[in-house]
């Protein structure tokens, strides 16, 4: 694969495929940091002589555009970090983009063709797309396990084509642990709501892996597959015998499965809601479990900190609630304590990281990817990252 020190940007115009997506709360950008993240790729790209650049990027969700969905603000922040002009357009096709402009940034793309089901309608997409740059840079690795337009099929037409800084620093920080490469105990504590997108990294790590922790929805389902009764807790009854086999599996290789051993639980999912911290043996009913219990978390935690490295993907709980945001916060700070490398991925993990306060700067790595981290580290081979090669 190339990197952007093997592209010459000498009179070139670049079409750059970012992540901004950024939530926008009161006719403003709550958290600039995505914005902020593209800036050293861009500078690098102008200083090498690139003659303009053509920002790609998508926001928010569906096709309907709406102050949500447009990128007017980004552009206006970009301009301010930049300290330069981004002009921008007002569609992402059928435009006239001003030659003499450095910085451009087109209309949010998911609103035309960019992830529509018809493969020849993305494909028109990008070829409309390859007119407007002479070279293609990809730094949208939260995109990258995505089939679409401006992804997959804008680098296979250009014959010129690198990844950025920001998709760089996330295959150098995931490539080893990929590889197996990592030092032992290593601790994967994988949570969240739905078996389905975990399911391959952990048969990925099944000899790699020393302990894999399991929390949330997830954990709810081994659960039930031990014969516990987990009250009206989310769990997937299709997934039991799944769930049966992965434990058999990694017991097979004398790993070690840790699922919780004491819950919190509410009959209600609110703020104000009464939790109760109960050994797994006490759930039923109409009690729902929401979070790890205060032991479990304990555990957890020291096993987190005995480690030499970790990965962790997913709330333990219901995080969005504070009253079940307890499990998730241990999980936070004992990797902060943990003196190996540390690794975390998924929106609501790192929005928990980000709650607390705690600096990106104290992991080994942040990724920006969820469901892209997790397809990476299930050895599944990314649209994005294999159009590039
Ligand atoms: P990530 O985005 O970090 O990859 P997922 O999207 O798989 O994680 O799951 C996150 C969701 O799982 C959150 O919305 C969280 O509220 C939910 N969740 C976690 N634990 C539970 C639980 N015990 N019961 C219900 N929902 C849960
Ligand atoms: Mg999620």
């Amino acid at each position: 694969m190339n990197f952007l020190s093997d592209l010459d940007f000498t009179d070139k115009r670049v079409l750059y495929r970012v992540d901004i997506n950024s939530s926008i709360s009161d006719g403003a950008i709550a958290d600039d940091t995505r914005i902020q993240a593209i800036v050293p790729t861009l500078k690098l790209m102008l200083d090498a002589g690139a003659k303009q650049v053509v920002i790609l990027a998508h926001q928010g969700r569906g096709r309907e555009k709406s102050p949500k969905t447009v990128l007017n603000l980004h552009a206006v922040r970009l301009s301010e970090l930049m300290e330069q002009e981004v002009i921008k357009l007002d569609a992402c096709r059928g435009v006239s983009i001003p030659a003499e402009a450095k910085l451009v940034m087109l209309e949010n793309v998911r609103l035309d063709d960019e992830a529509d089901e018809d493969v020849s309608k993305r494909e028109a997409f990008a070829n409309e797309l390859s007119e407007y740059g002479d070279v293609y840079v990809n730094d949208a690795f939260a995109a990258c396990h995505r089939d679409h337009a401006t992804i997959s099929a804008l680098p296979r037409i250009m014959t010129d084509k690198a990844a950025g800084l920001l998709l760089q620093k996330e295959l150098e920080a995931l490539q080893p642990l990929l590889d197996g490469d990592v030092e032992h105990p290593f601790t994967m504590i994988v949570a969240g709501a739905k078996i389905d997108t975990k399911i391959g990294v952990i048969q990925q790590f099944y000899d790699i892996a020393d302990h894999v922790l399991l929390g949330g929805g997830i954990a709810n389902t081994f659960l039930a597959a031990e014969g516990y009764d987990v009250g009206e807790s989310l769990k997937e009854e299709d997934k039991m015998e799944l769930a049966r086999e992965i434990a058999l599996e990694i017991d097979k290789r004398g790993k070690k499965l840790h699922i919780p051993d004491d819950v919190i639980c509410a009959d209600e999912i609110s703020e104000d809601a009464v939790a109760i911290d109960v050994p797994i043996e006490d759930v039923m009913g109409s009690m729902k479990i929401l979070d790890i219990g205060r032991k479990t978390a304990k555990d957890f935690a020291r096993i987190i900190k005995e480690s030499k490295a970790v990965i962790w993907n997913g709330p333990v709980g219901l995080a969005e609630i504070s009253s079940f945001r307890n499990g998730s916060e241990m999980i936070a700070r004992a990797m902060v304590d943990c003196e190996g490398k540390t690794f975390v991925g998924g929106g609501e993990s790192v929005g928990v990281i980000n709650s607390l306060g705690i600096s990106h700067d104290s992991f080994t790595h942040v990724s920006t990817g969820g469901g892209a981290m997790l397809e990476f580290l299930s050895g599944e081979k990314l649209p994005g990252v294999e159009a590039l090669s």
